[in-house]
């Protein structure tokens, strides 16, 4: 299918098309979410392209939610499912052992993480990521005795009621929260390893003050990278921090890799990145090749689980298991992590090119091909300074605030005294960054609108819902990469102009 080119279509095509979605918003439920900001009635796809009813090419940089690392359709996952439908074997198995199983687990097992691989148990789940979070939550209670879970603000695990419980917005009990690293909005001001520092003695206070009100928890929940809490690469030596935190006090780690991995962040697991080995692996989307799969990971000696602890109709998906056993094995084979890291780099620094045009742009972020692009408003909009003053918009880099040294950090740790104050009479730490330009849910949604009308899909996330996030297959060429650039930067162009917020 040739890519980008938007097609005019006939009217028949059209008001089929129409007709679709006019009973879709009357039959389907008002919890629906894509399709509200993505009016598509998808009929053909092919890698990164999507062909509407209404004979519309998209270039698609959701990919089913980050779901999709070859891409629609690719030639490996549709041989794999094929050769299961040809050969007679059952698509239905309850938990029974079957050859394409076996594949699977063997594929599984060889890309996991060293430490983990040599003693992993593997227990499949209901085929979404939320039912292997609950089944990591039971199993840590079950191995650990305890009853609570320590969780991360901004966190995303899926949404049935435990998932829920450990995700950002929850009203929780059992669950407790603790802060995430992150230098644009850093909840203490400072950013860079400073805040992460920070954000790990908090925790570190909350395990060991007896009177903290959070008992030695059954485990604790992290992603490497959030993603829908808006694109935020954890620090390296912060995850190395938590595992220790968590192994020095016996409390098992999971990290939820759903969204992360199968070479997503530019390392087949995110958790390689800083080299850890998590307790308790929480695994779905892209293992599955486009198919529902979901499956927790963990050490042996957890294995504590009475038979049917976690039991579940559909947890032998023999087309998902073929078709993820292929989606590993070539983004294995072919280098496909590597091209994550490398082009993902690159699209990062020419985002961060075109945030330094236009100030509603106010950070750029992520990790392999894992993007956020956080709207702002934009410059003169009546947005105040906390910090110590200067200009709010990204550095050089494009990350705002600068880098650790800019950011005056010396004996920050030694001195958190307030000593200052600025303008409006608050207290200033030394050290601190520049509060960020408010975020912009409404520039957001513009952008997306602005994407779709120039044939591009983009995801919207964060913690303000102000993050445009890129999620394109691994298998993205560079040509198909520069497409996508150009129509954002069109997007985010005509966004500017049209509230009169221009260039910065
Ligand atoms: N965990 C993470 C990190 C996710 O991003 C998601 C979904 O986006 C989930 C868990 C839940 O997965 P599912 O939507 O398949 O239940």
């Amino acid at each position: 299918m040739a890519e980008h080119t938007a097609v005019e279509e006939p009217s028949a095509t059209r008001s089929a098309h129409e007709g679709i979605l006019r009973r879709q918003s009357a039959r389907e439920s008002a919890a629906r979410t894509y399709a509200r900001a993505l009016p598509i009635v998808p009929v053909r796809a092919r890698g990164l392209t999507i062909e509407g009813a209404d004979g519309r090419r998209y270039l698609d940089c959701l990919s089913g939610a980050g779901t999709l690392a070859l891409g629609h359709n690719h030639p490996v996952v549709l041989e794999a499912i094929r050769k299961v439908l040809d050969s007679g074997a059952p698509l239905h198995v309850l938990d029974l052992a079957t050859p394409v199983k076996d594949a699977f687990i063997t594929e599984l097992f060889r890309t996991l993480p060293p430490g983990l691989a040599d003693h992993a148990r593997v227990q499949f789940c209901g085929p979404a990521g939320t039912d292997a979070v609950e089944a990591a939550f039971k199993l840590v209670r079950a191995a650990t005795g305890r009853n609570g879970m320590l969780a991360f603000a901004g966190a995303y695990h899926g949404m049935t009621s435990g998932a829920l419980e450990a995700s950002g917005d929850a009203f929780d009990v059992r669950v407790a929260r603790l802060p995430y690293p992150q230098d644009y909005r850093c909840p203490f001001g400072v950013g860079g390893s400073h805040g992460a520092e920070l954000a790990a003695r908090w925790t570190e206070s909350v395990l060991d003050d007896p009177k903290s009100g959070v008992p030695l928890p059954a485990g604790m929940i992290l992603e490497p990278v959030q993603g829908e809490g808006g694109v935020l690469p954890a620090p390296d030596a912060w995850m190395r921090r938590m595992r220790r935190i968590t192994a020095d006090r016996s409390i098992p780690l999971i990290a939820d890799e759903v969204q992360t991995g199968v070479g997503r962040t530019g390392a087949f697991w995110a958790v390689e990145h800083s080299g850890i080995t998590p307790d308790v692996m929480v695994l779905s989307k892209a293992i599955g090749g486009s198919l529902p799969l979901a499956v927790v990971v963990y050490r042996d000696d957890l294995d504590v689980w009475e038979p049917g602890a976690h039991a579940g109709t559909f947890r032998g998906n023999q087309l998902a298991m073929a078709a993820g056993t292929a989606t590993m094995a070539y983004v294995r084979e072919n280098g496909l992590t590597e091209r994550a890291a490398t082009l993902g780099a690159r699209l990062l620094d020419q985002l961060r090119g075109l945030s330094r045009e236009f100030s509603v742009i106010g950070d750029v972020r992520g990790r392999g091909l894992m993007i956020g692009i956080e709207m702002v408003e934009g410059e003169g909009e009546g947005w105040g300074v906390a910090g110590t003053g200067g200009s709010n918009g990204p550095d050089e880099t494009g990350r705002s605030g600068g880098s650790d040294e800019d950011r005056g950090a010396a004996g920050l740790l030694g001195s958190v005294g307030l000593s200052s104050a600025d303008d409006a009479g608050t207290a200033v730490m030394p050290g601190s960054i520049p509060s960020p330009r408010p975020a912009s849910p409404e520039l957001a949604v513009a952008v997306q609108r602005e994407c779709l009308r120039r044939g591009l899909i983009v995801e919207l996330g964060g913690r303000h819902a102000s993050v445009v996030r890129l999620l394109p297959p691994l298998t993205i060429t560079d040509e198909q990469a520069t497409a996508v650039l150009d129509r954002l930067a069109d997007a985010v162009a005509a966004v500017a102009r049209g509230h009169g917020r221009g260039a910065g």
